[in-house]
């Protein structure tokens, strides 16, 4: 490198210190990576990829943001396939749409939860990945539905603290006795952002396919008409039954036959 973008360097070292002090998330970056080594076209371009990542934070925390969306065929039928922003990694989320959501009758609804060793492993230590299949089977067959995906694994915990509370789990405690040990509400989901998502699809007045009161009473608070729920129980093995009886003593679940 010659000397003359050493001394812009230097200038521009002194201009982002300058700047920092009212600017302190988005210069210290550069300047505590500038050295005579980096050259004054990388601390620029840096500078100013840095600038609007931070102008994209602001709009990012500012509304829910619309990203993509796509078509989804599946073995439940043809979907289109949304995909939303909010503030952070809990506030991503897909939609799977299907038919007119402004149309009679209400569209059916699906607000699900990601469960990795339900849905993808096939766990039967819970009963998620048979609700999701029970619950695309009825959107599939509905003239309007969605069903709207969310990470929050482990009802809001994350996967590793849900791992966690499995490992207690089989040392007896149940899930409820297991996620307070840990520190964590026996529920710690949250449905403003599928409230927001919901709105933005036009999805205003529901039927969901639920047997969460809980659920019900936080959408409604979300400006959310649920008009119907629709019961989502499909049949489970024996091992997920301990589970499910839990949720229904212990969490108000709606569950039949248990
Ligand atoms: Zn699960």
């Amino acid at each position: 490198m010659d000397g003359r973008p050493r001394q812009f360097g230097t200038l521009f070292q002194f201009v982002t210190a300058m700047w920092s002090r009212t600017n302190p998330g988005v210069v210290s970056l550069q300047t505590s990576i500038f050295s005579p080594e980096f050259d004054l076209l990388y601390c620029s371009i840096a500078m100013t990829a840095k600038s609007r990542s931070s102008k994209r934070a602001k709009v990012k925390s500012a509304r829910l943001r619309a990203i993509a969306h796509a078509e989804l065929p599946t073995r439940y039928g043809r979907f289109t396939i949304h995909g939303f922003q909010g503030r952070g990694p809990q506030e991503e989320a897909v939609a799977l749409v299907r038919g007119n959501l402004r149309g009679k009758p209400a569209p059916l609804v699906r607000v699900h939860s990601q469960c990795l060793t339900g849905d993808v492993l096939s766990s039967l230590r819970c009963d998620c990945r048979a609700q999701l299949d029970l619950s695309l089977q009825k959107i599939g067959r509905a003239p309007s539905g969605i069903l709207l995906y969310l990470p929050q694994e482990g009802r809001g915990i994350g996967l590793m603290n849900k791992l966690r509370a499995y490992e207690l789990q089989d040392g007896g405690m149940d899930t409820v006795e297991a996620n307070e040990s840990l520190g964590f509400a026996a529920d710690a989901r949250d449905y403003d952002f599928s409230a927001k998502i919901l709105k933005q699809l036009g999805a205003t007045r529901i039927r969901l396919l639920s047997n969460n009161p809980e659920k019900v009473r936080q959408l409604e608070r979300a400006g959310i008409r649920v008009i119907e729920r629709v019961p989502c129980q499909p049949r489970v093995s024996r091992i997920s039954r301990a589970y499910m009886r839990t949720k229904k003593a212990k969490m108000g679940h709606l569950l039949e036959g248990m």
